[in-house]
């Protein structure tokens, strides 16, 4: 990159402060030798490498964005891309796609897919209507999506047509679902065909949302009571750096974290959701890919998933409508391979695997014990307009009181039947019963929290 050395800042035309003084705003790589890949890099995007942007530079001119406004057009669109022609008008901090960004950076970088592709989105538009809601408009209400995220084409075509790059957060789409559990409750009676919501086939019919995250920053700060600057700051360190206009833009508010989304669920008619005269089940649900996926029974995610897609089956086949939403929060959003160094800590710890020490084996390897942080979580239930919950199937004291903090009304908590609980998961729910989790049982404390104990790993029998 030598012939493509660093280049002078820019002159904005702007009285400098101290802030805006000296910024290398445009600027080369450093001076290293030239390679193949150089030459590559600059065949590839043909443009000088902008590290950062500050406010009051020459060709930034955001595509005004009022978090909460009453409409789309007054409200605008989200704009996250660095495509040409897009960079200057970007209005929101990081990248489309949640952590699937990075995916597309590696198809870029093989020459799989061109850096200024843009999506051909006809006929992808919503199967389904949902909304607009009073909630859509409030800023408070919603804070971590884009409530317009699912309607760009159909509201802002005329910045596609003007060529600014933008791309939908969230889809709706139609499907039939499959599960050998939900052949097995047909068999048994538990759920009944009717051939509607539960095909002769025994086929579940359902509405699906996507939804990637997309956060208005001092909506996000506000609800956890802390300061905006303090959250970009934290943002900023904790992802390597990797954003810089967490700093050097305040301006911008909003930003599309590098996380997993949500998925939505909807048995029943999506109409039915917010209407007050009909019924609602809901599960909120963090993904468990172990359990969900493998049937690992050290927890017990899977049975109370399949638990809930039944109860929401039967809510719609009785008028009602049934929601399942699943957020990709894996282990607690601490992770994989956090959740396995605590499983083998918790296995091998003195004492063996019991409930009283549950929690602390997650929190000596990962400093907490939770860091899904529900207060978030309630933003999808609001776009769904949801302002009741007849039966919401969780023990979650987190969930319950974020829901019922944010203005939801829940009439019913209804745990997973003893029976449904696999043995060795008894240490996690006894646990967590004892930390405050919803039960219509006991909560076990001291030497009794202590006889609850987990398999070994070469147990068979429980
Ligand atoms: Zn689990």
């Amino acid at each position: 990159m030598t012939k493509n050395a660093a280049t002078q800042a820019t002159d904005d035309g702007v009285a400098a402060s101290p802030t805006t003084q000296a910024k290398e705003i445009v600027a080369g790589a450093p001076d290293l030798p030239a390679t193949q890949e150089d030459t590559s890099s600059q065949d590839l995007y043909n443009t000088r490498v902008v590290l950062t942007t500050y406010p009051s530079q020459f060709g930034i001119e955001p595509i005004p964005l009022i978090w909460g406004a009453q409409t789309p057009g007054e409200r605008g669109p989200v704009v996250v891309s660095r495509q040409q022609g897009t960079l200057g008008k970007r209005n929101a901090i990081g990248a489309g796609g949640g952590s699937y960004c990075i995916y597309r950076a590696l198809a870029v970088a093989i020459g799989a897919l061109g850096p200024n592709h843009r999506p051909d989105f006809r006929l992808t538009e919503p199967t389904n209507i949902i909304g607009p809601f009073a909630s859509w408009s409030d800023p408070e209400k919603i804070v971590s999506l884009d409530p317009w995220g699912h309607s760009v084409v159909e509201n802002y075509s005329n910045y596609l047509e003007d060529g600014i790059d933008l791309r939908p957060t969230t889809a709706i789409t139609k499907a039939h679902m499959k599960l050998a559990e939900i052949d097995d409750a047909i068999r048994s009676g538990i759920l009944k065909c009717d051939g509607d919501i539960v095909t002769a086939g025994g086929e579940l019919k359902v509405v699906k949302v996507a939804s990637e995250p997309v956060w208005h920053l001092p909506g996000v700060a506000k609800r956890f009571g802390i300061e905006e600057s303090t959250l970009r700051r934290a943002l900023f360190e904790d992802t390597g750096g990797m954003y810089p206009e967490l700093i050097t833009r305040p301006d911008l508010k909003v930003f599309l974290p590098p996380i997993g989304g949500l998925t939505v669920y909807i048995f029943g008619d999506p109409a039915a959701i917010p209407d007050p005269t009909k019924r609602l089940t809901l599960r909120v649900h963090d993904e468990c890919n172990g359990s969900d996926v493998f049937g690992s029974d050290i927890c017990t995610c899977k049975p109370y998933l399949i638990y809930s897609i039944e109860e929401c089956a039967r809510e719609a086949q009785n008028g009602g409508v049934g929601v399942v939403v699943y957020f990709r929060k894996e282990g607690r959003a601490l992770g994989e391979v956090t959740k396995y160094l605590v499983y083998n800590a918790r296995k091998r710890q003195e004492g063996g695997d019991t409930a009283a020490n549950y929690f602390k084996r997650t929190e000596s390897v990962a400093g907490v014990k939770d860091v899904r942080f529900q207060a978030l979580m309630p933003d999808i239930l609001h776009w769904l307009g949801i302002s009741r919950i007849d039966r919401l199937i969780s023990m979650s004291n987190m969930k319950y009181q974020a829901i019922v903090d944010s203005g939801i009304e829940i009439v019913e908590r209804v745990s997973i039947p003893e029976e449904r609980m696999p043995a060795d998961s008894k240490v996690e729910i006894e646990a967590k019963i004892a930390d405050g989790y919803f039960t219509t049982g006991e909560a076990l404390a001291g030497e009794a929290l202590g006889d609850v104990k987990g398999r070994n790993w070469d147990e068979i029998a429980h």
